[in-house]
């Protein structure tokens, strides 16, 4: 029953104006089957892993069955995609409701790959298993990495073939996100919707993210202001990993601050800000370095999208909307230094840091050097890549950096220690989440994402072994790529 299981759902998104979805159920598939189940994150929303295993709670996860509670929905939304204004929604997603967990927390409970709905255009609604395993596996790697996300319970396979290029197995993977607000959702409602629309979505979004903040005289600035900075927080620690998104769509951007939607993302190897991995990618929008200047694009569209709520004389909203916008550069390059300082065991302020930073990725990228790996050498306080190591002007950085962490009151064991907590020795090496998917997906072996998944759970554990999971792809590979919507 419901009772054993946890479910606990409420569906306030539901009682929104009907603009803003479409009821539709989830279409059976002929046979579910648990790929994966996200023990801990089950235990976090206060449901019980045991039952989430049995037969009807797998039908559920695979929309056969709706759990007790739920009123499924497909939500309306807009975009920018690749620059173009489209209406899209939800083409392949259903929510089945909110769970309320023990501590009173509300997280979106959300199937993707369920099936047709009103906004799936030529789309067939429906998911393969690989992209599916694909973000779970990169969805909780980020969660470990203390990145904000949505996160993955489950991945189901519903014994149905999807057709892409061939045939792929399909699945459905159960979605958890603090909401699936986006910035699109905003740019729908400013194209299609009333203004009393508009203010009922503003209202809700605030009360769902940012009751905690301070509403100010102008609640509806202030949520624009709340948004820019979650925003600046969110990219900065995205550039701090070499985490490239991929497809930074506007549909793309939660208002809740949460990396969302996994499809061309992937990790840099080598530090490159040009680097791209989409294939659909050709102009190198999404490119790694273009990341925060995207950010403050988009949420320009945010802004615009406001502006009836910012203020009644559309000059004086304008004015609004462009101070609140402006600190976005500011807020990025606060979070993205200080998170920098950290990585190079730096506690307190100066004005060399930058400089010495931008040294350090200069040096880098000159030598092709491994992003990931050159900081965790550091903390390691080993040598770095050979070709880095003996560039000419990396012995000079490195007494720099060592006279640096000297003008400080902390030791260089707490320094290092810093760094240690500040640098993943592990990140989702892209060789390595191919050939977990390639195990699961082609010989029905889950075991080596299991490993994978248990490495990447503590990025930051210095003390056990993952010699293997650091090294790079074989150089003679063909480059990456990655594909959106399969
Ligand atoms: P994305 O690029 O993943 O953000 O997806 C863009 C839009 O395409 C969203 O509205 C998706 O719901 C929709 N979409 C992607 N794949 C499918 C599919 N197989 N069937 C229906 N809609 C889809
Ligand atoms: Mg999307
Ligand atoms: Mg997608």
């Amino acid at each position: 029953s419901n009772q054993e299981t946890g479910w606990n759902f409420e569906n306030s998104y539901a009682r929104l104006p009907e603009v803003f979805y479409s009821k539709v159920d989830p279409t059976p598939v002929p046979s579910p089957k648990l790929v994966i189940l996200n023990e801990s994150l089950a235990s976090s929303l206060g449901l019980d892993s045991e039952a989430l295993q049995s037969e009807r709670e797998v039908a559920a996860m695979a929309g056969n069955r709706l759990p007790e509670g739920s009123e499924p929905l497909a939500q309306a939304y807009a975009g920018h995609q690749f620059g173009y204004f489209t209406k899209l929604g939800d083409g392949r997603a259903i929510l089945l409701g909110e769970q309320i967990t023990p501590q009173g927390k509300r997280f979106d409970i959300q199937l993707k790959g369920p099936g047709r709905t009103p906004y799936s255009r030529q789309g067939d609604g429906r998911a393969a298993l690989g992209p599916m395993l694909r973000e779970y596996i990169i969805s909780e790697a980020m969660h470990a990495l203390g990145i904000p996300t949505t996160r993955s319970l489950a991945v189901v396979t519903t014994g149905q073939t999807v057709h892409r290029e061939t045939g792929l197995p399909g699945a459905v993977l159960t979605r958890v996100a603090a909401s699936h607000l986006r910035v699109g959702t905003f740019q729908y409602t400013a194209h299609w919707g009333e203004t009393e629309e508009l203010r009922a979505l503003a209202d809700y979004t605030w009360d769902r993210h940012f009751s905690e903040a301070d509403p100010g005289d102008n609640r509806y600035l202030s949520l624009l202001r709340e948004v820019i900075e979650r925003q600046a927080s969110l990219i900065a620690k995205w550039q701090l990993v070499g985490f490239i998104h991929g497809v930074m769509n506007t549909d793309n951007m939660a208002l809740s601050g949460e990396t969302i939607d996994y499809g061309p993302c992937a990790f840099m190897d080598i530090y490159d800000p040009a680097t791209v991995f989409s294939s659909i990618d050709r102009h190198g929008r999404y490119a790694y370095g273009n990341q925060p200047e995207i950010g403050a694009w988009n949420l320009t569209r945010l802004a615009e999208a406001l502006l009836p709520l910012l203020h009644e004389d559309e000059e004086q909203a304008l004015k609004l909307a462009e101070t609140a916008l402006g600190a976005f550069a500011e807020r990025f390059h606060h979070h993205w230094v200080g998170g920098m300082r950290a990585k190079l065991g730096l506690f307190n302020e100066k004005p060399e840091d930058v400089p010495l930073i931008k040294r350090l990725l200069s040096l880098m990228y000159k030598a092709r050097a491994d992003y990931t790996n050159t900081f965790r050498a550091l903390s390691l306080d080993r040598p770095v890549e050979a070709d880095l190591e003996n560039a000419d002007e990396f012995a000079a950085w490195r007494e720099d950096w060592q006279a640096r962490r000297g003008r400080q009151e902390e030791s260089i064991e707490a320094s290092q220690e810093l760094m240690r907590r500040s640098n993943p020795a592990v990140i989702p090496r892209n060789h390595r989440v191919e050939e977990a998917l390639e195990a699961a997906v082609e010989h029905g072996d889950t075991s080596v994402m299991q490993r994978l998944l248990a490495v990447l759970a503590k990025p930051y554990d210095y003390e056990s072994e993952q010699e293997e999971y650091c090294s790079l792809p074989d150089p003679s590979g063909r480059p990456y790529r990655t594909y959106c919507g399969t």
